[in-house]
């Protein structure tokens, strides 16, 4: 069996430390996990293990082999996916989570001499990839860019919020949001994915998820520096609380957000070539203190190219062009990006906001079918 407590907790904010002392319900030791997800082909290798490709039960699947120094690593991850988040169509579809035991070889193939075990965590296999890897090839239409935008929003909103449907929810928030950890669907609506620096709010007794034994303080991991909020750069030990974290993911969505509309096409304009956030202005593998310098003492926030914000006047409300859609998008982002957190919108504004924009869309462009740069893929499962 596997086992994990929580302990320490600080301003309500609750995360997992693990330990092997209490018992998890929620895992399986399964030493037949090898036979029931077969591995197709290695995809790439991850900060904590390896990537495949494989099927599970005839769907593709991603599965993450996490290597044994990196069992709390896993064991975090498995437990926000079993215990904590509520699935739902914007968040990353998650199969299992299983220690395989037993004779492996040193390909991890049962029947060898060895002994070691495994730490494998299966998820749906998106093939497009992370939201970057997808920008990186493509331009996306004004559809498609709200149609992102908005799944974006609506994922994080489902995260942050305390109810789901009749169901209470246990708040989360993300702490590292990035193009990177935003994956994207055949139907190219995106799913939010990589956990491992969530923190999560218990609000009682009830609300405590089966093998929650104690509360935890804030996780130490920490997220990608380059789509930090300034009061996470500049943060005291400690220091924020759960809303501050949300309102800090709100702040780095709006960078995602800016990353989607500069591959924007519209008639007659080109997109700009996809570019990190802050790609020039800091080195491609920026320090906390190279953001602290550029986002705190300086203030600078990501160029809003002329192309987004020159039209002519439209009427508020009503995206007569994508121009006046691009507007609306920078308004948006520069809400996301307000120095104090408590200004920003709320992911669930957002999501209202995103959605209601690609309503209007939908209603007052139906040419927009034919911009598609991209050939549509069979839709996934509703
Ligand atoms: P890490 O903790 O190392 O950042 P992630 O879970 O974010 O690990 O995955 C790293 C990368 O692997 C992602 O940015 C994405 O490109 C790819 N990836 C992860 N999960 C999947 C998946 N389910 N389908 C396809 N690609 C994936
Ligand atoms: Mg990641
Ligand atoms: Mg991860």
């Amino acid at each position: 069996t596997v086992h994990w407590t929580n302990h320490n907790r600080v301003d309500g904010v609750i995360s997992s430390t693990l330990r092997e002392e209490a018992t998890c319900p929620c895992y399986q030791v399964l030493s037949d996990i090898r036979d029931i997800v077969k591995l197709n082909y290695q995809i790439g290798i991850g900060r904590f293990g390896v990537f495949y490709h494989g099927h599970y039960e005839g769907t593709a699947v991603a599965l993450k082999k996490f290597s044994d120094e990196h069992h709390a690593a896993w064991l975090r991850e498995s437990l926000m996916y079993t215990s904590i988040l509520q699935p739902q169509e914007n968040m990353l579809t998650f199969y299992a989570s299983a220690i395989a035991v037993g004779n492996t070889d040193v390909a991890g193939r049962s029947g060898g001499s060895g002994t070691g075990s495994e730490r494998w965590l299966v998820t749906r296999y998106y093939e497009y990839g992370s939201l970057q890897d997808y920008l990186r090839q493509h331009t996306v239409p004004g559809r498609t860019l709200l149609q992102m935008s908005a799944s974006i929003a609506s994922g994080l909103a489902h995260l942050h919020s305390e109810n789901c449907g009749n169901q209470v929810n246990v708040p989360v928030a993300h702490c590292n949001l990035t193009s990177r950890n935003i994956l994207v669907k055949d139907n190219l609506s995106c799913v939010i994915g990589d956990f491992r620096c969530a923190v999560f709010k218990l609000r009682n007794e009830t609300s405590r998820p089966e093998g929650v034994e104690e509360e935890g303080k804030e996780t130490t991991a920490r997220g990608a520096v380059r789509y930090m909020a300034p009061e996470v750069l500049s943060q005291q030990p400690g220091g924020l609380s759960f809303e501050t974290l949300k309102q800090a993911d709100v702040y780095s969505l709006g960078l995602v957000l800016w990353e989607v509309c500069q591959r924007g096409i519209y008639t007659g304009v080109a997109a700009e070539g996809y570019q990190v956030p802050f790609q020039g202005m800091v080195p491609p593998e920026p320090s906390l203190e190279d953001m602290q310098r550029l986002v705190v003492d300086n203030r600078v926030q990501p160029t809003i190219s002329n192309r987004w914000t020159n039209s002519k006047f439209c009427k508020v409300d009503l995206l007569l062009d994508p121009v006046q859609l691009l507007r609306e998008m920078t308004k948006v982002m520069r809400e996301c990006w307000y120095y104090t957190s408590a200004a920003r919108p709320t992911a669930v504004y957002l999501k209202k906001k995103l959605l209601k924009m690609s309503q209007e869309l939908e209603n007052t462009d139906p040419a927009t079918e034919n911009e598609a740069t991209v050939p549509r893929k069979q839709p996934e499962e509703s």
